[in-house]
């Protein structure tokens, strides 16, 4: 493995040259996507993850038991409970820098599923898993590498099982074993920061049945293996990262996700955390869902960038101190805490697992993610309304620059007489990014579907929400003695 110690986000970004990944965007191969003009900016996210390691060390590292030196905390096994708070701390954090989706949570949800669920697959199993991915793990925290997690399937017939599709690469699976490994087929899609990665971990979608064997396949690979084509996903205005900084709302951070189409990779053995063990399936969907359920904390990051956009719009249109933008910011910030909240109470509620690591509160993890795919929304509607019909209707940049329209639009564009045309015309094309354009993917529709869609959750929450005791409670106090003969 080559040796990339890396230390800085510019020496991530570095460490992205060269690679020769198979990448399409808008219908054209790209070579360099460092050198992107649509793909830097999630590029520029991911380097924050870096950043902040050395800023604010205590936040974003954390001391390896793998390494005896303090690691990205991105790649570390959580061993109590504060360690899985400071997570969320981190989360937090790098939603208000960067504004978006900083793509390398996955990773960290995915290593810290796996390490309990492989040590409970070698102890039913007698198989080495466990040992195989510690190994994999002190590797990556030396490296300092990015991992993206490759867990959602593209699926096909949705009323069909894996082994049922009349294609069976619509679920990711074995397509020939041999001595050294395995090789893969299918494609997983909506895949955060993958491009952007340098390992990818492939893990099943769903609760497999014993004989989809072939599905049930965990195993990590390099972003660079042969065999892997990456297809950029579309983003609302992506295009704007041609245009002027200003028409970018944000015009150095985004997120990405893409298509990721195998056709035959390899796994070596030694990197492979499952093969075949169907019946661990659902554990593994269920801790990491759990995890990155939590994860979603990072809306409220976001969400501060939000708020600091409205009170300041609201600022330049002089209205600042109106009782009615009070208290809509009032709201926003209420609704933002209601998210932090639960994730990070989830985080507090983490319970030892067999294997030492601890894992987040489930139930909890289900309601902070439930309350993200809705409280987003309404933020963005807040901040829409405390911004005017002008973040809609503003002329272009382009126009602004003009010698011709532009003393027009910098005279009627003006709010507050003290404040400048431009920075008005800058913190509107920020909401508009955060609410409409490119950071909105990562802001609503991620929020809505990332983690699994709404209705994944309130499955989960259903199965947890212990109604028979609950029933009980309220009987006993209303004086109720049942005999169930
Ligand atoms: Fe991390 Fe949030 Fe992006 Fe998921 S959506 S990878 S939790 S920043």
């Amino acid at each position: 493995m080559k040796d990339r110690k890396i230390l800085t986000g510019e020496d991530y970004i570095q460490s992205l040259r060269g690679r020769k990944l198979k990448v399409f965007l808008m219908g054209e191969q790209v070579n360099e996507p460092v050198d992107h003009p649509v793909m830097r900016p999630s590029i520029n996210a991911m380097a924050r993850t870096y950043d902040l390691a050395l800023e604010e060390s205590d936040l974003a590292t954390a001391m390896s038991p793998f390494t005896g030196e303090r690691v990205n905390r991105f790649l570390h096994i959580a061993t109590n409970a504060e360690e899985v708070v400071l997570q969320n701390k981190m989360q937090r954090r790098l939603g208000q820098l960067t504004g978006t989706c900083f793509q390398r949570c996955v990773g960290m949800d995915a290593l810290n599923a796996l390490y309990s669920v492989t040590y409970e697959i070698d102890a039913q199993r007698h198989t080495s898993y466990h040992a195989r991915l510690k190994e994999f793990i002190q590797q990556m925290q030396y490296h300092n590498t990015v991992i993206g997690g490759a867990m959602t399937d593209v699926k096909g017939d949705r009323s069909k099982p894996p082994s049922q599709q009349a294609d069976p690469d619509m679920y990711l699976h074995i397509s020939k074993r041999t001595k050294e490994g395995v090789y893969i087929r299918g494609a997983k899609a909506h895949q955060t920061g993958c491009i952007n990665s340098h390992w990818l971990i492939v893990m099943p979608t769903l609760r497999l049945q014993p004989d989809e064997v072939d599905y049930a396949i965990v195993g990590a690979l390099p972003v660079e293996a042969e065999g892997i084509t990456y297809v950029v996903g579309r983003q609302s205005c992506d295009t704007r990262s041609l245009e002027g900084e200003i028409e970018a709302g944000n015009a150095e951070f985004s997120g990405q996700e893409a298509l990721i189409i195998f056709e035959d990779a390899f796994i070596p053995n030694n990197l492979i955390f499952m093969n075949g063990e169907t019946e661990f399936t659902a554990m593994l969907v269920e801790r990491f869902t759990a995890f990155h359920r939590r994860s979603y904390v990072c809306k409220s990051g976001v969400g501060d960038v939000l708020i600091g956009a409205a009170a300041t719009i609201a600022d330049y249109n002089g209205v600042e101190k109106a009782s009615h933008i009070r208290d809509k910011l009032v709201e926003m910030t209420l609704l933002n805490e209601t998210i932090y909240a639960t994730g990070i109470a989830a985080s507090y509620q983490s319970q030892v697992t067999s294997s030492g690591a601890y894992l987040c509160d489930e139930l909890l993890a289900n309601v902070c993610k439930q309350q993200v795919t809705r409280i987003t929304y309404e933020m963005a509607r807040l901040a829409q309304d405390l911004a005017g019909g002008l973040l809609v209707t503003m002329p272009s940049e382009a126009d602004y620059r003009s010698v011709e329209t532009g003393p027009m639009l910098e005279k009627y564009l003006r709010g507050r007489e003290d404040v400048p045309t431009e920075s008005r015309m800058r913190i509107l094309r920020l909401i508009e990014n955060l609410t409409l354009g490119r950071n909105a993917v990562g802001y609503l529709t991620e929020s809505l579907h990332g983690a699994g869609s709404p209705q994944a959750q309130r499955i989960q929450i259903q199965r947890q929400m212990q109604l028979e005791f609950k029933q009980q409670l309220a009987k006993k106090l209303a004086g109720i003695e049942e005999s169930r003969s």
